[in-house]
C-alpha cells in the first residue's frame, strides 16, 4: 500500500486512511514523511537476555551450550542496569521495539535488585519488554538424574562453590518467588511498557513441585511462563530420562502448558512434543543464529509449522553476526528451514516470516492483540524501514517488494522507531537516550567483572569445565 497515512495520538493507532482526506482532518497533527521507506508494526524479540555486550566481546569462547554456560564461573558479576539498557538501545536500532527478557541471573546473590536494575535500563531506554521472573531449583552444576554423582567426583571446594548455584541465583523456592512476583506486580502491574511473567528455566533446571507452584500462580494471575527446553542435543537425552512420557506431557499435567506458555529454541521436539505445543497453543521461539554457533542444530520449524505450532523469532543476543539484527535471524530462520527433500514440510512463506516477527511474537511477548499489527486501537509500535537496500538500483517489477525485503532488508535500514507512540530512534540517531554514555556505561562493566573476587575461582572453574565436558561427553555416548 502507497499513499496511506497512520495516525497516532497518545499512544494508539487512530486512524489509517488515504493521506488527502487525512491531511484534511488532521490539520494540526505533525506529519513524518516516509516517503521510501516500509512501514511496519515493530519487531518483536521474543526471546534474548539482556547481554548488552556479546559473550564474544566479554571474552566467551562459543562452545556447546552446557560447557558455554560454565565459563560464567570464571568471571566477576556484570552490571545489569548498562547492559540492559544498552541491549534496548541497539534492539530499537534495529527496529525491535518489544523485547522480552528471558531468565537471567548475574549471581550478586541479590537477584530481585538485578530485576529491577533490568527493568530500569529498559524502562529508560522507552522499548517495550515482558521481564521474565527467574527461577530453578536444581541442575546448578550438571543435569538430573546425575548432580549428586557428578557432585561427589568433584573437590571439596568446587562442590561448596556449587552448592547454592541453583536455588540461590534466582528469589529461592516456590513460595519466594511467587512473594517477590507479588512485590514486582504491585509496582509494575499499570506500567504501559513493561509486562511480567514466570521464567522458570526450563525443565532440567526446575523441579515438578516448582513447576507446579508457578504454574498455578500464573493461572491464578493471568501470567505467562516462559522457558528454555530441548535446546541442545544434551538435553533432549535428559528428557528421555526425567519424562518417558514427553517433556511436554508432563508439563501439561503440572498446568504449566498453554497459550500463554513459551518454549525457546525447542531445537530437538518430536512429533508427539510438537503435537502437545499445536494442541495447548504454546508458541515456540527459534534462535537460529544461537542454536548453531553453540552446536545445538537446527530447529525443524517447517515441521512445527506444518504440525499447528505457532513460530516466533529472537536473537538470544547470539546471532549469526553476533549483533541485534533481527531482521538477518528472520532470514535464516527462513533459509534453514528448507527443505532438501521435496516431500518435506513447506518452507515458511513471507507471511509464516512476517508474522514470527509481529503477530505471533506480540503472543509470546504476552501483549496478543495489543501489538504486532497497525490497527485501529493496537499500541502505536511501528518502525519505519528504508527501502534502498531492498530496491537499489534496480528491483524486477515482477517480484514481490515484501519477498525482495526479507531477502535483502538489514536491521540497518531502520529510519524510524516509535514504541506507545513514542519516537525513539530517528534516521540513525536516538531522540533522548545517550548511546555513546550507555556504552562507556557498559564497558566499564565488563572491565571490572573481568575477574572473579577471589582469583582462586579462574582455575576452579577452568577444572570444573573440563569436568563438565567429560561428563558429558561420557553421557553422549551412552544408549539409554
Ligand atoms: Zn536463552
Amino acid at each position: 500500500m502507497s499513499g496511506v497515512g497512520v495516525v497516532v495520538a497518545e499512544g494508539r493507532v487512530v486512524e489509517i486512511g488515504e493521506l488527502p482526506s487525512l491531511r484534511t482532518r488532521w490539520q494540526h497533527a505533525e506529519v513524518l514523511d516516509l516517503t521510501g521507506c516500509i512501514l511496519m508494526p515493530g519487531l518483536i524479540n521474543a526471546h534474548q537476555h539482556g547481554r548488552g555486550l556479546s559473550q564474544i566481546q566479554i571474552g566467551h569462547h562459543d562452545l556447546p551450550l552446557e560447557t558455554w554456560v560454565a565459563q560464567r564461573r570464571a568471571r566477576g558479576i556484570l552490571d545489569a542496569y548498562p547492559l540492559a539498557k544498552l541491549t534496548a538501545l541497539n534492539m530499537l536500532a534495529n527496529g525491535v521495539t518489544t523485547a522480552v527478557q528471558a531468565n537471567f541471573a548475574f549471581g550478586s546473590g541479590d537477584y530481585e535488585q538485578e530485576f529491577r536494575d533490568q527493568c530500569r535500563g529498559y524502562d529508560e531506554a522507552g522499548i517495550r519488554v515482558t521481564m521474565c521472573l527467574g527461577a530453578m531449583d536444581r541442575g546448578g552444576s550438571v543435569y538430573p538424574p546425575h548432580e549428586a554423582c557428578f557432585m561427589a567426583g568433584l573437590p571439596l571446594e568446587t562442590r561448596a562453590m556449587l552448592a547454592n548455584a541453583s536455588t540461590g541465583a534466582y528469589a529461592g523456592n516456590g513460595q519466594a518467588t511467587v512473594a517477590l512476583m507479588g512485590r514486582l506486580l504491585g509496582e509494575f502491574e499499570n506500567h504501559p511498557r513493561i509486562r511480567l511473567c514466570y521464567g522458570p528455566a526450563g525443565p532440567q533446571w526446575v523441579t515438578d513441585e516448582l513447576f507446579g507452584t508457578l504454574a498455578k500462580d500464573a493461572a491464578d494471575k493471568g501470567l505467562g511462563m516462559h522457558m528454555h527446553a530441548l535446546e541442545s542435543p544434551i538435553q533432549r537425552k535428559a528428557m528421555g530420562e526425567l519424562y518417558p512420557e514427553g517433556v511436554f506431557k508432563r508439563l501439561e499435567s503440572l498446568g504449566a502448558m498453554n497459550e500463554r506458555t513459551v518454549v525457546a529454541h525447542c531445537v530437538w521436539a518430536n512429533e508427539e512434543d510438537a503435537d502437545v505445543l499445536a494442541r495447548t497453543g504454546a508458541t515456540v521461539v527459534r534462535n537460529p543464529g544461537c542454536n548453531l554457533r553453540l552446536s545445538n542444530g537446527i530447529a525443524p520449524i517447517a515441521r512445527y509449522m506444518a504440525q499447528g505450532v505457532r513460530v516466533a523469532i529472537g536473537t538470544d543476543n547470539h546471532t549469526l553476526s553476533d549483533d541485534e539484527d533481527l531482521l538477518s535471524e528472520l532470514r535464516l530462520a527462513s533459509y534453514l528451514a528448507r527443505d532438501p527433500e521435496w516431500k518435506g514440510s513447506p518452507a515458511p512463506q513471507v507471511d509464516d516470516l512476517l508474522a514470527m516477527a509481529t503477530v505471533n511474537g506480540a503472543v509470546a511477548a504476552q501483549f496478543p492483540g495489543e501489538i504486532g499489527e497497525i490497527r485501529k486501537g493496537m499500541r502505536a509500535d511501528l518502525v519505519a524501514f528504508s527501502l534502498d537496500t531492498t530496491r537499489e538500483p534496480y528491483l524486477d517489477n515482477d517480484m514481490p517488494l515484501l519477498e525482495a525485503f526479507l531477502a535483502r532488508a538489514r536491521g540497518g535500514d531502520t529510519r524510524l522507531t516509535m514504541v506507545e507512540g513514542r519516537i525513539l530512534f530517528r534516521d540513525g540517531k536516538f531522540t533522548s537516550a545517550s548511546f555513546n554514555a550507555i556504552v562507556d556505561e557498559a564497558a566499564e562493566a565488563a572491565r571490572k567483572a573481568r575477574r572473579p573476587k577471589d582469583s582462586a575461582n579462574i582455575k576452579m572453574a577452568a577444572d570444573l569445565r573440563t569436568r563438565i565436558h567429560d561428563h558429558y561427553r561420557h553421557y553422549a555416548s551412552q544408549s539409554q
